[in-house]
């Protein structure tokens, strides 16, 4: 069993590399991490946390990434086509997140619920993104997270066809509820001890920016809780991008 992991992990990034037609498709090679189609609610690595940022590219995301580099922080930002704007007019501060060592995963090109649509229209969701990230980064994310963490109907099964492990979370911050951000804190602070995490954030509330994160930043660091991405803290560092869908030349949605 060993040489044939050994094998695997020597061999992968060779057989990602090479765009032949006789390739496995990408998307479904085995990897460390969780199985497509698995649904993830908690870090499994201990002592870790993963602070994910839903919603954008949005115009906080700058502010939010000099937080994170000033506390040696990484995190996950799961993003759209077009929620908020259009992922081309944000592509700056996407690139930056990703250059950064950030975690980029799909949240949808218009993030509609999909648990109530048809495979066909949930794999539409996903590829029109999937152009936008092989145009923007050069990658195709391999975690996504369903749009109001719904992954009920037939998510789980196109996700595992697509390749997508399905993230969703164990703390939410519920600042998508308008809380404040003292309440948000509160439901960190509830969490049980001794247990690694998956925190929900939305870095479009301004409130997320300028008074949650630091805050978390700090409680996390006290904590001992090393602030990870959510690939890292299923111990799939390095699994988080396949090969990119094929590139258009969009610049607009
Ligand atoms: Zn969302």
């Amino acid at each position: 069993m060993f040489s044939a992991v050994f094998l695997l992990t020597v061999l992968l990034p060779t057989v990602l590399a090479a765009p032949t037609a006789s390739s496995a498709n990408p998307a479904l090679t085995a990897r460390s991490g969780p199985a497509a189609g698995t649904i993830i609610t908690q870090c499994t690595a201990p002592n870790t946390i993963a602070l994910t940022f839903d919603d954008g590219p949005w115009q906080y995301e700058g502010a939010i990434l000099s937080a994170l580099e000033a506390a040696g922080a990484k995190a996950t930002f799961f993003v759209t086509g077009t929620l908020y704007n259009c992922i081309y007019t944000q592509s700056t501060s996407l690139k930056a997140a990703f250059a950064a060592g950030h975690q980029i995963g799909s949240h949808t090109w218009t993030h509609k619920s999909l648990d109530s649509q048809s495979a066909a229209s949930i794999t539409t969701e996903m590829t029109k993104l999937e152009t936008a990230f092989a145009n923007i980064l050069g990658v195709k994310p391999t975690y996504m997270r369903p749009p109001n963490g719904r992954a009920g109907g037939p998510v789980a099964g196109v996700m595992k066809t697509l390749g997508y492990r399905i993230v969703t979370w164990d703390i939410d911050s519920e600042d998508w509820n308008k809380v404040s951000a003292a309440a948000s804190e509160a439901k960190f602070t509830a969490a049980s001890s001794g247990t690694s995490h998956i925190g929900l954030m939305h870095e479009t509330i301004p409130t997320t920016s300028s008074t949650l994160v630091p805050w978390l930043l700090n409680w996390a660091k006290t904590k001992g809780l090393k602030m990870v991405t959510v690939a890292e803290c299923l111990g799939d560092k390095d699994g988080a991008y396949t090969t990119a869908a094929e590139k258009t030349g969009a610049t607009s949605c």
